[in-house]
């Protein structure tokens, strides 16, 4: 992409209504504009990361066999009323009416839509286990929305809902969603920590949080510090095999939000322990039959028998870790995307547009990138070089591509990480080969 062309509206100033980094950086990025109260549009660089986000879910979600499907925004009132949460909700959903007098709501979450279609279509005990996701637009009237797409009123969010037999059964799919999120996250250059979680209603032991930490975190976290050395990618996951030992070695150590912490059993010595503040990126919830029950979702077992399904579901907050990853990867200068989310993988930088020699080899390096499939934003604009280096900067990509015409004169380009900031003179070859060897 030819900068030249393309919509980045990079800001100089901070905005003053952004209280936290990713906020500031997502706005002077140019990623994103509010519409109204939590509610954004999203821009071309900023839409780029959040499909990049959604696709890593897709296959990570593929992976543990969960399959994909797309339920709508708005869903009926009544079927909201047969679960008992219609007025249970409260103010955060959103009510709508539409010509015929019809009451609808904007989906806060879908598990009254899911079981209905389980209910409708699945007819025998040999159907199961199933779990199905969609990555959809929620809307929850949040009465404080806030630090931009973190506490958003609208946002995108991974929903997976798993239907099994008998607890036994939903504990298998339970564990294997643990370990798809830690794996998941990871992905995204994110310490993600599982953490126990109220379960509601039903009780039990099944549910986490999954919290990175940040010190713009809403909650205060108490870790123990063990759970920071795990890499949950380090083997290869079998997802058919028992996982509860994975698990295990994850919940074995003590992990607790603000809400569930309590000094008093705290096994941890302040040596042991991390204090920080945390981010929920995701949730996974074991709920049995709360909504196979008033909705009438069962199968049928060889004898005729009729048993209800036992229920999960799984959310990952999709437009949320926009923001916790750049709360998790930045500098004073701007972003610094994890390579695998970012927007383009190269920033080409032309200190010298218009001037014959540096066109040519700017133009023939992001040809020669383009057709290995990295993917580059050419920065071809006449602008001065400290603008360039700022901008590109602050919109974070992984590596910054200099071609000036001191350089070209000697046959070299300057080759630059972000993360790490180091710079190299190179040739232009090497240069080439050392992006193409990362990248491809
Ligand atoms: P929170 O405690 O942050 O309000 P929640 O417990 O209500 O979240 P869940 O119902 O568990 O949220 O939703 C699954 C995921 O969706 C959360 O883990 C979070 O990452 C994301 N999420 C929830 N609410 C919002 C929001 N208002 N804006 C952006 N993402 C959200
Ligand atoms: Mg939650």
């Amino acid at each position: 992409m030819r900068l030249s062309r393309y919509f980045l509206p990079t800001l100089k100033e901070t905005p003053s209504e952004a209280q936290i980094v990713s906020h500031r950086l997502m706005l002077r990025a140019g990623m994103v504009r509010q519409a109204s109260a939590g509610i954004y549009s999203w821009l071309p660089l900023g839409f780029r990361v959040l499909k990049k986000i959604e696709n890593i879910v897709h296959e990570e979600m593929q992976a543990a066999g969960a399959q994909p499907v797309l339920m709508p925004t708005l869903q009926t009132a009544d079927l909201w009323r047969k679960s008992g949460r219609y007025d249970a909700y409260g103010p955060e959903m959103l009510r709508i009416r539409d010509r015929h007098d019809r009451d609808l709501l904007y989906g806060p979450t879908n598990e009254e839509q899911i079981t209905t279609i389980m209910r409708d279509d699945i007819r025998s005990y040999r159907d199961l286990p199933r779990n199905l996701y969609h990555i959809q637009w929620k809307f929850r009237d949040e009465i404080r929305p806030r630090f931009g797409v973190m506490r958003g009123r609208e946002f995108l969010m991974k929903d997976a809902y798993s239907f099994d037999l008998d607890f036994e059964a939903a504990r298998k799919s339970y564990n294997i969603m643990f370990v798809s999120y830690l794996r998941t996250y990871a992905r995204m250059g994110l310490k993600a920590i599982p953490m126990q979680a109220d379960s509601g209603p039903i009780g039990g032991d099944l549910s986490h949080e999954f919290i990175i930490l940040a010190d713009t975190g809403e909650s205060a976290v108490y870790a123990d510090k063990r759970l920071l050395e795990m890499d949950p990618r380090a083997d290869d996951i079998d997802f058919d095999a028992d996982l509860e030992p994975i698990v295990k070695q994850w919940t074995s150590l003590y992990a607790a939000t603000d809400e569930k912490h309590d000094p008093a059993t705290c096994p941890l010595s302040a040596d042991e322990m991390i204090e920080a503040r945390g981010i929920e990126v995701g949730h996974i919830f074991y709920f049995g039959t709360k909504y196979s029950e008033p909705l009438g979702c069962t199968v049928s077992m060889p004898d005729g028998e009729k048993r209800l399904l036992h229920g999960g579901s799984y959310g990952i907050g999709v437009s949320r870790l926009v923001g916790g990853i750049i709360e998790a990867s930045h500098d004073d200068a701007g972003i610094i995307w994890p390579d695998v989310v970012a927007p383009f993988d190269v920033a080409l930088i032309n200190l010298k547009s218009g001037d014959e020699a540096c066109d040519a080899v700017a133009n023939d390096l992001y040809a020669k990138l383009g057709d290995a499939g990295v993917e580059v934003l050419h920065d071809d604009r006449d602008e001065r070089a400290g603008v360039k280096f700022a901008d590109m900067d602050l919109i974070g990509l992984p590596w910054q591509l200099t071609v000036g015409p001191r350089g070209v004169k000697a046959g070299t380009v300057e080759l630059k990480r972000r993360a790490g900031g180091e710079k190299h003179e190179l040739s232009i070859d090497s240069a080439l080969s050392r992006i193409l060897d990362f990248e491809t």
